[in-house]
């Protein structure tokens, strides 16, 4: 069990990326124009003129953010993780999304009380990943239909890069049938389809998450 696991980590496009670090430069660019004209070229200045300079602030600073550090995702057998500034953020295990949908351009994972999205102007290859993954691990609760799925795109099998990682520490965790404690390594039994974790005297016939015979 102490096996490295296989995970793929994609960086953002940098197309999607340049042209959100354009388009927030431009916007932040006029606003700040536009707030100084209002400003200081008019015999009064303009009340929106504070909130335009503002906006124009925002926006090149977003630009300025947006230019390098747009988040990586991580994604494979432990599940999925968006990685902000490399630092490396808790997965959301695949035994703990209850949800996967699309929304506003973006493929959302829901578990309970987080959230992972990934929008797909700068994750698209992530996306098209992640929802493979989840389709094959948890097809009951992916709720996406075929328009949906053609948005997101068919898997590039040559995207991301393949890192081998520590599997996580499950002692300490509760079995997911009995909620008895995992006090020892050995006594931990993952289901290998979505990593829900089991005592091994309490192992059920079937996955109680995802129905794979364990
Ligand atoms: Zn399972």
């Amino acid at each position: 069990m102490s096996a490295r696991i296989d995970e793929r980590v994609f960086a953002a496009d940098a197309a999607g990326r340049a042209r959100i670090a354009y388009a927030a430069t431009a916007v932040g660019a006029a606003a700040v124009g536009a707030g100084t004209y209002a400003q200081w070229m008019r015999d009064e200045p303009h009340a929106a003129a504070s909130w335009l300079l503002a906006l124009g602030a925002v926006g090149l600073s977003v630009a300025a953010v947006l230019g390098d550090k747009l988040p990586a995702v991580r994604a494979g057998a432990l599940g999925v993780a968006v990685e902000r500034a490399g630092e490396r953020p808790e997965r959301l295990a695949w035994c703990d999304v209850t949800r996967v949908a699309l929304a506003g351009g973006a493929l959302v994972l829901e578990g309970e009380g987080r959230k992972v999205e990934l929008a797909l102007a700068q994750h698209r290859a992530a996306a098209a990943f992640v929802l493979a993954e989840a389709t094959a691990r948890i097809p009951a609760r992916v709720q996406l239909g075929d328009d949906e799925r053609a948005l997101v795109g068919a898997v590039d099998a040559a995207a991301g890069k393949v890192e081998k990682v520590e599997p996580p520490q499950l002692a300490g965790k509760r079995c997911r049938a009995s909620g008895k404690l995992v006090a020892f390594e050995d006594d931990a039994r993952p289901c290998a389809r979505c990593g829900a974790i089991y005592h091994r005297e309490q192992v059920p016939a079937a996955c109680t998450v995802c129905g794979a015979p364990t």
